[in-house]
């Protein structure tokens, strides 16, 4: 019996192998196939796209900030009204970071890939994103120390899974070499959402509500850090946060956003 089962035993097994062979070139064809089939599309509209990124269509409609604009808030300006010249905001309400820096300005298109990366769990979306935030903030990075992404609250984070402004900075760390300092400011109180809040309203419903946690101050201690957020509105966040890395003795703090909000009636928010 055994002599005559070993070879049936082989044979059934050599087209046992034969058919997995055929199964795994079967994926690896279909696997090909699909590649073919489905070409890189646009991050915002979902069109089919060459390359990463967004359509050409997409991009004409991104407002991307260039100089010339204001050395302080990084609000562009229509004209340039020369070298070190701030913005009336800038004089006005002088912010507590040094600095502000953003890739485009906040509109339809910057709205679609701030809400697709924030709600939609669209994490493909940030590392364009965050490229465009590299360039923008290169002039900050090149003196920068340490990138602090603005913590969402635990509650927020557990029903939104990540946190984006952590996933735009960990794309930033990739590109410029500063360290990425994550979860070293808290926020130690819940905050009402900011949208719909006026100027006063939103500046109240952050104060006081983030914090260094207090076996991470050594990280901040004389170090030049960058706060990195998705989009910067009213800056009442940013000057919050700002405020709290100061008090653990950062050397400075200057921000970096994907989209700011330049005129505050016309935004989309
Ligand atoms: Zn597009």
């Amino acid at each position: 019996m055994d002599a005559e089962a070993s070879p049936s035993r082989s044979i059934s097994g050599q087209l046992r192998g034969a058919l997995r062979a055929c199964r795994g070139a079967w994926r690896h064809a279909a696997r090909l196939a699909l590649d073919v089939a489905l070409p890189t599309l646009c991050v915002a509209c979902r069109e089919p796209v060459a390359g990463d990124g967004v359509c050409a269509a997409c991009w004409a409609k991104l407002s991307f900030i260039a100089p010339p604009y204001c050395p302080r808030l990084g609000i562009p300006f229509v004209y340039d009204p020369g070298p070190d010249l701030l913005s009336m905001e800038a004089i006005a309400n002088p912010p507590a970071y040094a600095r502000a820096r953003a890739a485009v300005r906040y509109d339809d298109v910057a709205r679609t890939l701030v809400h697709g990366l924030k709600y939609q769990d669209r994490t493909d979306l940030a590392p364009a994103m965050g490229s465009w935030m590299a360039r923008a903030g290169r002039e900050l990075l090149a003196e920068a120390d340490a990138l602090v992404p603005v913590p969402l609250h635990w509650r927020r984070g557990w029903s939104r899974r990540y946190n984006q402004s952590g996933a735009l900075a960990r794309v930033i760390e990739r590109q410029s070499g500063v360290r990425l300092a994550s979860e070293v400011l808290r926020r130690v109180r819940p905050t009402q959402q900011q949208i719909g809040l006026s100027r006063p309203q939103r500046a109240s419903n952050v104060q006081g509500a983030f914090k260094v946690a207090n076996h991470r101050q050594s990280e901040i201690q004389g170090r030049r850090v960058i706060l990195v957020d998705d989009v910067l509105t009213s800056g009442a966040t940013a000057d919050a946060c700002a405020r709290a890395l100061l008090r653990a003795k950062a050397a400075s703090v200057d921000v970096l956003v994907f989209a700011r909000v330049v005129d505050s009636h016309k935004a989309p928010i």
